[in-house]
């Protein structure tokens, strides 16, 4: 390979290319259209249910400890914390599901171990705007190009295929059933009463206009901050009314009132550190490709499919290693 791997998206998929490539002494250059590496995964809390992603991990960050949790999810209902009704959409299936395996401790020495070896790697602020199959060039917003052998693509799916210049007819057939998703914001609250201690997901329903919403939360501690234990809160939409940022915002106030009715002296004494709007959360199962190439020289890396022959029941990040040790492969072969 004379040219450069470009890998695009410096999420938890894009590091983990990065990670791979360098290991392999294969050069690469990342790009992230936001100021940051991590994306989503800085707002999570890992959770994992196949021991396979354990090693996985273990094998990239040999000092990650993790245990397997077993308690059962709870909800918020008339005053009292009982045990969660059945999920009410596959996204809270997931979120629901016992049990899981998690870090023993927060999850930000992982963090920072990959972005040391992507950051050297990766250029911030720069979306890709067209890859051009016919000359293998990739062209950002701000009009730089840069020639490649081969692509991994570690953003959506439907990101790609408004890039490609090319013919996309079979991954055009694969996005047409992606049919379901969601955005959401999650916002990090400390409060005077604090939720019950669980590992599993809270759910505190709340009513806003003609809807019930049902926001999920993990307890959440950062040992780096100074803060207490917070709980970190995530509220769904379907995508039309999260592009409405007035509907989010005027949302997020209903729910920081209902919440502070419950859990606090009043609004304005909950801790709110910090607020992120999530702009596409996939929340129906993987579907099944021939090949991660979904595309001429593109190699796939996320969680929004998995080639024939695999697992059919991994998720998130259990599908993303699992599409990870596939894609080691194919790198070695190129090599
Ligand atoms: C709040 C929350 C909690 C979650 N919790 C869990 C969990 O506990 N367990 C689990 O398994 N999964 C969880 N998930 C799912 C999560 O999405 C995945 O686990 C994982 O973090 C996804 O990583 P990714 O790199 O594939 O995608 P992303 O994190 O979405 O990263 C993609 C990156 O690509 C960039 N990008 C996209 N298009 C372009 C472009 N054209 N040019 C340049 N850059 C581009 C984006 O800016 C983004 O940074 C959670 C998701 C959310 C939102």
């Amino acid at each position: 390979m004379n040219e450069p791997v470009l890998v695009i998206g410096g999420g938890m998929g894009g590091m983990l290319a990065s990670w791979l490539l360098d290991n392999q002494h294969i050069p690469h250059i990342g790009f992230e259209s936001s100021g940051q590496l991590g994306s989503d995964f800085l707002s999570e809390h890992p959770r994992m249910c196949s021991q396979a992603s354990i090693h996985f991990v273990q094998q990239i960050f040999p000092n990650s400890d993790w245990m397997l949790s077993d308690q059962p999810p709870v909800e918020f209902r008339k005053g009292n914390w009982v045990p969660a009704n059945a999920a009410s959409s596959p996204f809270e299936e997931y979120c629901l599901k016992t049990p899981f395996f998690k870090m023993a401790v927060n999850h930000r020495g992982l963090m920072d171990h990959l972005f040391e070896k992507a950051r050297p790697h990766f250029k911030t602020h720069l979306q890709i705007r067209e890859i051009d199959e016919k000359q293998h060039v990739l062209r950002c917003h701000d009009g730089s190009s840069y020639v490649y052998s081969r692509i991994i693509w570690c953003g959506e799916l439907d990101g790609l295929a408004k890039c490609y210049a090319g013919n996309k007819k079979e991954l055009n057939k694969v996005l047409r059933k992606v049919d379901c998703s969601f955005s959401g914001i999650s916002v990090d609250l400390s409060s005077e009463k604090p939720p019950p201690l669980t590992d599993n997901t809270l759910i505190f329903p709340f009513r806003y206009k003609d809807k019930i919403l049902r926001s999920l939360g993990v307890i959440w501690c950062d040992k780096n901050t100074d803060q207490d234990c917070l709980t970190r809160w995530l509220i769904l939409f379907e995508r039309d009314f999260g592009e409405d940022k007035e509907e989010v915002a005027k949302c997020l106030k209903t729910f920081r009132r209902e919440f502070a009715k419950e859990f606090g002296g009043g609004e304005s004494e909950l801790g709110v550190s910090r607020v992120r709007y999530l702009s596409a959360i996939s929340c129906t199962s993987p579907l099944r490709v021939e090949s991660l190439e979904v595309l001429p020289s593109v190699t796939y890396l996320g969680s929004q499919v998995f080639p024939s022959g695999r697992n059919e029941n991994f998720q998130n990040l259990d599908r993303l290693f699992d599409n990870m040790a596939l894609v080691e492969e194919e790198m070695m072969r190129l090599c």
